[in-house]
């Protein structure tokens, strides 16, 4: 198909909407509603359009050819030249340039109500990795809009290791159906960047937790989680949630990544949503700096020292209206409260054989009731009771494996 396609006809990605009456077929896609499309242009009879920017369900189907087509990657080159002469540089290009893209699965059964993917019930196979893997090409991104709840991730995830490079899924993971068989394999793939997951609704802290639970038993591997703010509301109930779950994702060791709802522009609190994301979305200062610290530096910064910066005035104006909230959240900082960070393992995923040892006879005991709660804890906090250590072991078969809790200490 593909060769037939390249010796058949011309291509190009069109970088503008100039001279479209000369070409035989224009493709043209949308993905968002607040993107304006010239109503024009769309009644042209060469034009073919789609996309959830302009229809609720994404339109039609494309035809299968071309949804199983490799893509063509040499078409985003026109647009990398002109970018790169006008002086970007090629890190920011990085994904026309590095990456073999694709969909393995489609669809998602949860419909959330701010999201444009409502067409199917569930996640059904799309494509096998080889269809549009580029050999010349180091990563790989998908597209996958909720591959944990696709029944047959571990054959996906096979293929994706088959190629030897390393992957990521862009669209963020649902954590909410992590288990210790998913987190145990995802977290020994060779992942590219940060593994990203969402945490949209305070009122899965409960969910979220146990399963960032399950997470950071096997993976002490860069996370991050989006967090939807100004959806529900605008108001300090919105700006309280978006605090207890970035509270939340620091106890794992986990940064989050502030998604506003356009909503956010009408509210009287913009100018604080606008600093909490630029504290969080930029790690460098989440990692290192309370959100009075980064409201503070900025006014440091501010060049007029007889007034404010907005990041100091909305965080002082908030604090004044809501001090409790202000009390509660604003000191915290991430390297205090992270899990990892306090009782991390620093032998993770390679244990050596003495360490190894060390634990199987710590194990032993923990298994056969021998230590007590206080004396478990102890091993625990000293790294001498690991989870994932407890857990290679009873895969060896050197550790019984009745009865014995994988998670004695964190959650009883
Ligand atoms: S889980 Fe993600 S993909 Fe599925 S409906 Fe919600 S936001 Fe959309």
């Amino acid at each position: 198909m593909e060769s037939n396609l390249s010796t058949l006809c011309k291509r190009a990605l069109l970088l503008d909407y100039e001279g479209l009456e000369k070409y035989d077929a224009v493709f043209l896609s949308c993905v968002f509603s607040f993107t304006k499309v010239n109503e024009a242009i769309l009644k042209m009879p060469n034009v073919f359009y789609g996309g959830t920017g302009i229809f609720p369900d994404g339109g039609e189907d494309l035809p299968f050819e071309v949804e199983h087509s490799c893509p063509d990657y040499t078409l985003y080159d026109p647009y990398v030249n002109r970018e790169l002469d006008l002086g970007r540089r090629r890190s920011v290009l990085s994904d026309y340039l590095d990456y073999s893209i694709g969909f393995t699965t489609r669809g998602c059964f949860r419909k959330c109500s701010f999201c444009v993917n409502k067409k199917y019930d569930k996640v059904h196979f799309h494509a096998h990795v080889n269809e549009f893997y580029d050999p010349s090409r180091p990563f790989i991104y998908l597209w996958d809009d909720n591959f944990l709840a696709f029944p047959r991730w571990r054959e996906v995830l096979e293929e994706l290791q088959e190629t030897g490079r390393p992957f990521q899924f862009r669209q963020g993971l649902d954590i909410r159906l992590m288990t210790d068989e998913k987190a145990r394999v995802l977290s020994r793939c060779r992942y590219h960047g940060d593994f990203i997951f969402a945490f949209d609704h305070v009122e899965d802290k409960e969910l979220i937790e146990k399963k960032l639970l399950v997470w950071r038993t096997w993976a002490d591997k860069g996370t991050r989680l989006y967090v939807l703010s100004a959806y529900d509301s605008q108001d300090e109930h919105d700006i309280e949630s978006v605090f207890v779950r970035i509270a939340t994702l620091m106890k794992y060791d986990c940064i989050p990544y502030i998604m506003r709802y356009e909503s956010y522009k009408d509210s009287y609190w913009r100018p604080l949503y606008v600093n909490i994301a630029r504290w969080c979305n930029q790690p460098q200062f989440f990692k290192k700096k309370s959100f009075r610290e980064f409201c503070e530096a900025n006014q440091a910064y501010h060049k007029n020292k007889e007034t404010m910066c907005s990041a100091y005035k909305a965080m002082t104006d908030f604090e004044s209206r809501f001090p409790d909230i202000a009390a509660k959240y604003f000191d915290l900082r991430f390297e205090e409260v992270s899990i990892l960070r306090r009782f991390g393992r620093p032998f993770f995923n390679t244990p050596s054989a003495d360490e190894m040892n060390r634990q199987l006879s710590v194990w032993s005991q923990f298994a056969s009731g021998e230590l007590d709660r206080q004396s478990a804890l102890t091993a625990y906090y000293g790294k001498r009771l690991d989870i994932v250590c407890g857990s290679m072991l009873r895969e060896s078969g050197k550790l019984g494996g009745g009865g014995v809790c994988r998670r004695p200490i964190l959650c009883h």
